[in-house]
C-alpha cells in the first residue's frame, strides 16, 4: 500500500482542504503515514497571508530533498495559494518539488502523481503542473475527517472585501457561497454520525450569500436553519465587524445550539489606519459590537495587525486603548507583512522598522495575556459543559473546549474522548481554564434541543 503525508500551513479553510486531499488520496487507494519518512507522496498545502510561512515552504522542502535521498521514488506535490500565486516558479525555487497543483485541482493529485512518476521513470524531472486560473467555483472532494466528533463544514470561499494588506482575494478568488440546502444537508449528515460539533467556514462568513442575488439568503437565515438540526455546537469562522448584522447577534444570545464564540478581528484600533487598511467601520462601531455581545455572554476574539505602513505611535495607542476596553477572549497579534498584488504593497514602503513592530506587538501581548488571565479567573467556581477533545499535554489529564472556546484541563478517563461532560471550574489563568468532572457524560441533556448545557444553582 502506498503512503500520503500532508503537511498544512494557515488557517482552518486550509486544513479543512487537507482532509479533501487526504479524501482524494484515499478514495485512489492511499493510506495516511504518521510520518513523512514512511510516506511515498507529500503534499504541502501552503499559506501566503504573510512572508514567514512562503519561506517554510522552501525549507521543508529541503528537509524533503533529503528523504529523497534515502527514497528516490518519494514524489512531492505542493498545492495551496503559493502554489496558486506562483506555479511553475516553484519548479525553480525548489527541485525537490515534482508537482504544483492550484487551489481548484485538489481532485487532479493521483494523475498528477502518476504523471511525475512516468516522467521520472523517463529520466526527466517530474515536474508536473494543473494550476486553473484563479478559482471560480468551490471543488466538491470527499473528505476524510481529521475527527470523528468535530467538523468542519466551508459555507464560501474566496473574499470580495480587498482590505488593502490582503493577499486573500488575488489567491482564493471572489466569495463564492454553496447553497444553503447543499450546507444543511452536510451538517444533517454529520449530525446523524454522531458529530458533536461542527465549525462553519469562510474567510467572512457574515457576507455569505452576498454573491447568490437571493435577498433570501443571509448568513442569520442560514443559522437559524441550523438551530434545528440536532447537533449539539455550531461554531463559525471568522466574523467581520463591518458585516455582522443585529439578527446574528440576536441568535448568539438565544438558548440554541450556536456557541457563544466570536473570531472578529479587528486589525486595528485607529479610525485613520482602519480606513487605509479598508476596513470599513471605526473603533466606535467594533466596540459597539463588542458591547452587545458581552451582554450577550459571547467570548470575542480577535486578529491584530502592528506596524501597518501608516501606523504612528498615536495610532497604535490606539489600539492598545481598544484591547484595554474590548477585553477580548484571546487575539492572534501579527506584524504587518507586504504582500504582493496588494494596494499597500504599491501604494506604501513597509517602513516601520522590524524592532518597532516586535516593540508593539511585545506591547500589546503582554497585555491580553493580563486580560486573558483575568477573564479566565472569573470562570471559578462555574460549571461548564466541556466537549472533551483529547489528552492534555499534562499527563493523564483530558482536555476540552467549553462553549465560549475556553480550553479546559481535567482528570477523567480516555474514553470521555469525543463526549460533551460538565466541569466545575476549579482555577483560571493565561494558559486557561482547570476542573473537575461533575458528570460523565451529558446524553441526558441535548444542548441540541436548546440547552446550554449549565447547571444553574
Ligand atoms: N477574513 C478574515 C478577516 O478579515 O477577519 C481574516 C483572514 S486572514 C487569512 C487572517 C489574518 O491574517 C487577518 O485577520 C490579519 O490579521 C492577518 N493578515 C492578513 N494579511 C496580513 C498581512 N499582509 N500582514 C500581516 N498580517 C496579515
Ligand atoms: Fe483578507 Fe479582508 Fe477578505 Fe479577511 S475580509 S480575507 S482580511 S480581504
Amino acid at each position: 500500500m502506498k503512503r500520503f503525508y500532508i503537511y498544512t500551513w494557515g488557517c482552518q479553510m486550509n486544513e479543512h482542504k487537507s482532509e479533501g486531499m487526504a479524501g482524494v488520496l484515499a478514495r485512489a487507494g492511499y493510506l495516511p503515514a504518521d510520518d513523512p519518512a514512511h510516506a511515498d507522496v507529500v503534499l504541502f498545502n501552503t499559506c501566503m497571508v504573510r512572508e514567514k510561512p512562503v519561506e517554510k515552504v522552501y525549507s521543508e522542502a529541503g528537509v524533503i530533498a533529503l528523504l529523497k535521498e534515502k527514497n528516490p521514488d518519494l514524489v512531492l506535490g505542493v498545492g495551496g495559494c503559493v502554489a496558486q500565486a506562483l506555479k511553475e516558479k516553484l519548479f525553480r525555487k525548489s527541485p525537490a518539488i515534482d508537482f504544483v497543483f492550484g487551489s481548484s485541482n485538489i481532485a487532479e493529485i493521483p494523475r498528477l502523481i502518476e504523471q511525475a512518476r512516468q516522467r521520472r521513470a523517463l529520466g526527466k524531472p517530474g515536474w508536473v503542473m494543473a494550476v486553473d486560473k484563479i478559482p471560480d467555483t468551490i471543488e466538491e472532494l470527499p473528505f476524510l475527517r481529521a475527527s470523528r466528533f468535530q467538523a468542519k463544514v466551508t459555507i464560501a470561499e474566496g473574499c470580495s472585501n480587498f482590505c488593502s494588506f490582503c493577499i486573500v482575494p488575488y489567491t482564493t478568488g471572489l466569495l463564492r457561497s454553496r447553497l444553503p440546502g447543499e450546507i444543511l444537508s452536510e451538517v444533517s449528515e454529520l449530525a446523524a454520525q454522531g458529530y458533536k460539533e461542527v465549525q462553519l467556514l469562510g474567510q467572512n462568513v457574515d457576507s455569505y450569500g452576498k454573491d447568490l442575488n437571493d435577498p433570501r439568503i443571509t448568513f442569520a437565515k442560514l443559522l437559524r436553519a441550523l438551530t434545528e438540526i440536532p447537533i449539539p455546537r455550531i461554531r463559525f469562522t471568522s466574523s467581520h465587524p463591518q458585516d455582522i448584522t443585529d439578527e446574528v447577534i440576536e441568535l448568539l444570545g438565544e438558548e440554541n445550539n450556536i456557541c457563544e464564540h466570536l473570531h472578529m478581528a479587528v486589525q486595528s484600533g485607529s479610525d485613520k489606519v482602519l480606513a487605509e487598511m479598508r476596513r470599513g467601520y471605526t473603533k466606535e462601531h467594533f466596540l459597539k459590537l463588542v458591547e452587545a455581545l458581552r451582554e450577550r455572554n459571547v467570548n470575542v476574539t480577535t486578529d491584530i495587525i502592528v506596524g501597518f505602513p501608516t501606523e504612528t505611535e498615536e495610532d497604535f495607542q490606539e489600539t492598545v486603548d481598544l484591547v484595554q476596553q474590548a477585553r477580548f477572549g484571546g487575539a492572534f497579534i501579527f506584524k504587518y507583512s507586504p504582500r504582493p498584488k496588494t494596494v499597500a504593497f504599491y501604494k506604501y514602503r513597509d517602513v516601520i522598522p522590524e524592532e518597532e513592530k516586535q516593540r508593539r506587538l511585545e506591547i500589546l501581548l503582554t497585555l491580553q495575556k493580563q486580560i486573558t488571565d483575568e477573564e479566565n479567573r472569573k470562570r471559578v467556581g462555574q460549571t461548564v459543559e466541556v466537549l472533551v477533545e483529547g489528552p492534555a499535554r499534562q499527563k493523564g489529564l483530558l482536555m476540552g473546549k467549553t462553549r465560549d472556546n475556553r480550553t479546559v484541563v481535567f482528570e477523567g478517563s480516555l474514553e470521555l474522548i469525543g463526549e460533551l461532560v460538565m466541569v466545575h471550574i476549579t482555577e483560571g489563568s493565561v494558559a486557561g481554564l482547570v476542573g473537575e468532572l461533575v458528570s460523565d457524560t451529558l446524553t441526558l441533556v441535548p444542548s441540541s434541543l436548546g440547552g446550554r448545557g449549565e447547571i444553574k444553582g
